[in-house]
């Protein structure tokens, strides 16, 4: 999927991977332009004074900006900043574009990429140091429509996760503490690695209220002909979604792709045997490739005579292809084909007449239950606790835990210190949108006061 670069926290996206982001981006693209939402493009670089205009933001974000001071040889009068999100390279033009009610909406989104000079492990997919990602950009009238737009958009990340890469995500809101840097509130999808035992942000989708458009004066005057401030939101995915897929998925085996986003869905391998008719073997291959291409199948052929078909089986589980079809005599004598799922390995004969029904059948099979079995074990992590002794021996056990919460910023900084520790403290992950109910007198596991809300604690990434 990816190739090591010689700059650190930088990777090669090779086609594997990349096809992955393409069909994500084809589906989210044609959703948000259904939702009127248009595609624009903004300068990678940002100015030193319009990037320090919002402090709270750039407080978030001043030690992971990188600069470029010199143009060959010589220093630039003024360093310039390369984007680490967009926020202060769009405003300065909305304010310009916005000026009366009729300009409201303005809705826009660029795909590009960003550069955050992350210090902790930079990881491949998870935490990269430029990254690929969609950035929306959006400006209401009332907050009633950022509200709704912000969990809109939410509900298309969860889409992403949950029907395209097969990952079970919880939709929340983050706490103050955790919130975007200058932004008013903020939503994300929260995902589960059970294996580390980790929470991942998977997407965010930001109310920034009007702390923008004060600092950028995104005034506009209302129906009423009065000056007012926009409501503004920001929301973004990027190239993680396709890190925590490789996490919940994978085996011993390697890779384990979802059939939505696998380039290769099906990969053909002929089975020769020394006597046999080697000739109709590799006729039948071709066929079927072609019958399921033409019936809008990924599939492709390993025709390459220099490996084993043992050796192939190896390669393309390797890779994670969802489904593997061998051809060998005794298939040809019988006119089927077998069919061996990567998920769970079990294996099927399909007569070929009815092929393309069955692999069909077979893929959504796939989808479905790589998507089941993540969230049975994603909930199989799920501890719900209600002190800080349950709360300590859960996380000892890599919990996802739910815990009744004050909702106090400074009991979310003493459990971070209380908890800090090798394996990195533990946090708030979200507050789950879906809020199970609090009975009366329920206490904050942590501070011991009346709790406000249940929240999802643990370490992250
Ligand atoms: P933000 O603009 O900070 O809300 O980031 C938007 C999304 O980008 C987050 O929800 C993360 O899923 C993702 N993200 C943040 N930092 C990185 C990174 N270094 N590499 C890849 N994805 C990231």
């Amino acid at each position: 999927m990816i190739e090591y670069y010689d700059i650190s926290g930088c990777y090669i996206i090779r086609p594997w991977a990349m096809s992955i982001w393409e069909t994500m981006q084809k589906f989210f693209d044609a959703e948000i332009k259904k939702m009127k939402i248009q595609n624009c493009y903004f300068p990678l670089f940002v100015s030193p004074t319009v990037l320090q205009k919002e402090k709270d933001h750039i407080e978030g974000f001043a030690p992971e900006v990188a600069w470029v001071t010199k143009s060959g040889e010589s220093d630039l009068e003024v360093p310039i900043a390369i984007r680490p999100t967009s926020e202060t390279v769009m405003y300065p033009y909305y304010s310009k574009w916005i000026r009366g009610h009729r300009d409201l909406p303005l809705k826009l989104n660029q795909w590009c990429n960003v550069v955050r000079w992350e210090f902790s492990n930079p990881t491949p997919f998870i935490r990269s140091r430029e990254f690929l990602w969609q950035e929306g950009h959006t400006a209401f009238a009332t907050k009633s429509e950022a509200d709704d737009e912000v969990l809109q958009i939410l509900e298309l990340y969860r889409r992403i996760y949950e029907e395209f890469l097969a990952v079970p995500v919880i939709k929340g809101k983050k706490s103050e503490l955790e919130k975007f840097a200058g932004g008013l509130y903020t939503t994300t999808v929260e995902a589960f690695i059970p294996n580390t035992g980790r929470g991942i942000q998977g997407a965010t989708s930001h109310c920034l209220g009007q702390n923008f458009s004060k600092m950028f004066e995104i005034i506009f005057e209302n129906e009423k002909g009065e000056k007012a401030m926009a409501w503004q939101n920001s929301w973004a995915y990027t190239t993680r979604t396709i890190g925590v897929m490789v996490m919940v998925h994978g085996d011993d085996k390697g890779l384990v792709l979802p059939p939505r986003v696998a380039s290769v869905q099906v990969i053909v391998v002929p089975v020769p045997y020394k006597d046999a008719d080697t000739q109709g073997i590799f006729d039948a291959c071709t066929a079927t490739v072609e019958t399921l291409c033409e019936a809008g199948i990924c599939a492709n052929m390993d025709s390459r005579d220099n490996y084993s078909p043992g050796w192939k089986y190896s390669h393309w589980e390797m890779k994670g292809v969802p489904l593997r079809i061998e051809i060998g005599p005794k298939d040809l004598a019988k006119n089927q084909v077998r069919a061996v799922r990567r998920d769970n390995g079990a294996k099927v004969d399909l007569p070929r007449s009815s092929l393309v029904e069955r692999i069909k059948e077979l893929l959504d099979e796939i989808q479905e239950s790589l998507f089941v079995a993540a969230k049975q074990r994603r909930d199989a992590c799920i501890q719900i606790v209600k002190t800080w002794d349950e709360f300590v021996e859960a996380l000892g056990q890599r919990k996802m835990i739910l815990a009744p919460w004050c909702d106090e910023e400074e009991v979310e900084k003493d459990v971070k210190a209380r908890t800090k520790g090798e394996m990195g403290a533990a946090k708030t992950l979200c507050s789950p949108l879906e809020q199970p109910e609090i009975p009366e007198g329920t206490l904050c596991f942590a501070s011991g006061k009346p709790a406000k809300r249940w929240s999802y604690w643990g370490r992250s990434y």
